[in-house]
Order: structure tokens, then sequence, then C-alpha cells
């Protein structure tokens, strides 16, 4: 048979894509018997199913010609103008996308050219940067902690650099659960506003907070303050069900339709049907639904909290989540979490080692733990068995 040497045939863009070695690791964490804190999966357990099964069938016996035809690329109008309405918008300032992570895709097809400087935090959302990295942005990264981005280091990057954004995860950041303060998102406002700079806020974790209540976003603060450029993502994927694919932007109305130019050449539109279920989803029991998930993550949080407080060693330090699905480690300095992966997995036990999510490298004794898809004693297992792996690797 004729050979072919695809990558001598692929395009530019695809040379940007690689696979990534952490992908390969992570297929170690399906074995049996692996209790995996690596996924970012939201808890099954959640998910609507007998509800979504009733719905489904509903929509598709009354409104099959509409759940089962082409729809508007903006979006399922019903769905549009109800997100629309929980945010206090206009339908006009919101688009269903599939995912959000078909809202960055759009995000770096709209706003970056080759080289363009495109600022986030270090660490980042590794599908972010997956995203972006094909349209070739010369990325720029501000560290990022318990409390968000660091503002001086922003301000100090700013100096001489109009990136075309800057992409920020402010309410439980994934991957370090950090939780911006509201003087802090203030201030990051004022910096944007002061020089014209565009913020697309990612807040897919906007729902899963553990206190009495949200803080309010970038997008809301900025619409107060009377100022377009926040460009706002949200998703049903960790308050629904992820496999719906059913997310939003909201922005103003221009942006709105260049992304929506945008999505037209990408997929036409998100799938109706799906559209169509969220949108009965979301109208019975939803305020309930959405107490639940926060209490049953908040026990998860403090069950994987108070594990790790007896577990594990001396000059190991991890963020306590105020919200979200994630415990952010740092090890000792100058220990590899690639090599605590190898120990934990002969322990059974993964997790995802921090470096990936860290544009322009570093983070290698860091990495990311996942409470959302385990119960209590797994949990528990599960931290018992990487102290174990941590212990023998400080022995060495
Ligand atoms: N942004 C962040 C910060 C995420 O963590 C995720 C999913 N893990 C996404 C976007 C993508 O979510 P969606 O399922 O809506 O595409």
């Amino acid at each position: 048979m004729k050979t072919l040497d695809w990558n001598t045939l692929f395009g530019e863009r695809a040379r940007r894509i690689q696979a990534s070695t952490i992908r390969e690791l992570l297929k170690l964490t399906q074995r049996p018997g692996v209790i995996s804190f690596a996924g970012g999966l939201p808890a099954p357990e959640l998910f609507p199913k007998g509800l979504a099964a009733e719905k489904a069938a509903a929509i598709l016996r009354d409104k099959g010609e509409v759940a089962l035809q082409y729809g508007p690329t903006e979006g399922y109008f019903p769905l549009r103008a109800w997100v629309a309405e929980w945010l206090g918008l206009s339908p006009e300032e919101v688009l269903i996308t599939t995912g959000s992570q078909q809202a960055l895709d759009l995000l770096g097809k709209v706003f970056l050219d080759e080289g363009s400087p495109l600022l986030l935090e270090a660490p980042s959302y590794m599908g972010a940067i997956q995203a972006f990295r094909p349209y070739g942005p010369r990325f720029l990264t501000v560290p990022a902690g318990e409390e968000g981005p660091d503002l001086e280091a922003l301000e100090e990057a700013l100096k001489g650099e109009r990136p075309r954004f800057l992409y920020l995860i402010p309410s439980f950041q994934n991957p370090s659960g950090g939780l911006m303060p509201l003087p802090a998102r203030k201030r990051l406002l004022e910096m944007a506003m002061a020089r014209g700079l565009v913020v697309v806020e990612d807040d897919a974790y906007r729902e899963l907070y553990f206190g009495e209540s949200r803080l309010p976003s970038l997008f809301e603060l900025a619409r107060e303050a009377g100022y377009p450029g926040v460009i706002y993502l949200s998703s049903f994927s960790k308050i629904l069900a992820p496999g719906l694919r059913v997310a939003f932007v909201a922005a103003h109305p221009e942006a709105i339709l260049k992304l929506t130019q945008a999505k037209q050449g990408a997929d036409l539109h998100s799938p109706v049907l799906n559209q169509m279920l969220v949108h009965a989803l979301v109208q019975e029991g939803f305020p309930e639904r959405l107490a639940l998930i926060r209490q049953t993550y908040r026990e998860k949080a403090e069950a994987m909290l108070s594990a790790l407080d007896r577990e594990m060693p001396a000059g190991v330090r991890y963020t306590r989540p105020k919200g979200g699905m994630f415990v952010w480690m740092t090890l000792p300095e100058g220990l590899s979490a690639e090599r605590l992966f190898q120990r934990a997995i002969e322990e059974n036990v993964a997790f995802v080692p921090g470096s990936p999510f860290f544009a322009e490298g570093g983070g290698e004794n860091t990495l990311r733990l996942s409470y959302a898809t385990m119960d209590r004693a797994r949990i528990e297992e599960g931290v018992r068995r990487l102290g174990r792996a941590l212990k023998g690797l400080l022995a060495l």
C-alpha cells in the first residue's frame, strides 16, 4: 500500500497541535483499581437522569420538528432568552455555544493573529491553552495563587504590551482553585478600563461556591461601571451535564455578532435537542438542584482536606478551596510531580501533574487533585495512598 507522510501534508497550524505527554500519562489512570483524582469530570450521581429522560421524550414527541431541524447559530431562542434573564441581559448579548470549549476556540479565531500577545494566568486551564495555541499567540503569563492573579505582576506585564485579551478564571480557578476577592476584582477592572484591555472571564464554576453567595463577576462589575470590554463564558457542564455540550457567552452585541459569524463556520449551531433539553431542565427545581450540587462538592472537598491534613508530610502545601472541584498542591522545591505520579500509580492512585497548566513552562513541583467524582471512602483511601507514595519519594 502507498504510504503518505501526513506530517508534511498538514498545515502550519497543525504543527502547533501536539500530543500531550500528560494525556499519555493519564491513560494509566483508567487502569482498574486506580483511585483517580486526575479527571476534571463532574460527579455523575448529580446528573438529572430521570428528569432528562422524561423531558427529552416529551420534546421529541411534542416539538420533534423543531428539535430535529437545523436551528439558528445564536442558539435556541427560549434558552438564549432564559440565560439573558438569568444574567440580567438582553438576548442579543448572549450566544449559545457547544461547550465553553468552543467559545475558547472561537475567541482564538476572532481575536488572535500569529504572534499576538495573549495574557493569561500561570497556571491556567489546560484546555484554554490548547484552544489558543494553534492560533500562534505569544503567551504572556502572570503568576496566580489562592487569591487569583498577582496584580503587581499584571501591572508590570501590561507595561509596553497590548495583549489581545487577558484570559482569567476568577472563581474557583482550574487548576489552582483560587478565588479573587472583591477588591482585587475591582482593581483588575480599573486596570483593564484604563487601558481598554479586553478581559475574557471564564466562569465555568460560577455556581459551585461553598459559602453563602457568589461574588459578583468581573462582567457584572464592568457593566455597573459602563465598561463593555469583558467577555463572559459559562456553561451548563458543571450544573447539569457536560455531555450535553451546552454553554454560553455573554458580551457586547458587537462581540457576540463576530463570535456568531465564527461559530457559523465551525458547526452552524449547537444541537437543538440538547438546548431544548437544557431549557426544559432549568424550568424544574433548578435552584434546589444548584443547592444540592454545592452541598455535595462542599462535603467532598471537606473529606479531601481532612484526609490531606492527616496524611501529608511536612513541607507539602495545598489550597483550601472555597468552591469548585480542585485542590492544588505544591511539593517541596525540587520534587517532581511527574516522578510522584509514577510512584502514585504503583500505589493505585492518580492526579494531574501541574506543569501543562503553565503556558510558558514551570510548575514541575505542582499538581491538581479533583475530589468531584469520588465518595468519602475513596477520597480517604486515595489520599492515604498518595501519602504513602510521597513518603516513599521523600525517603529516597
Ligand atoms: N473552562 C474551564 C475553566 C473548565 O474547567 C472547563 C471544563 N473542565 C471548560 C472551560 C470547558 O467546559 P465545557 O464543558 O463547557 O466545554
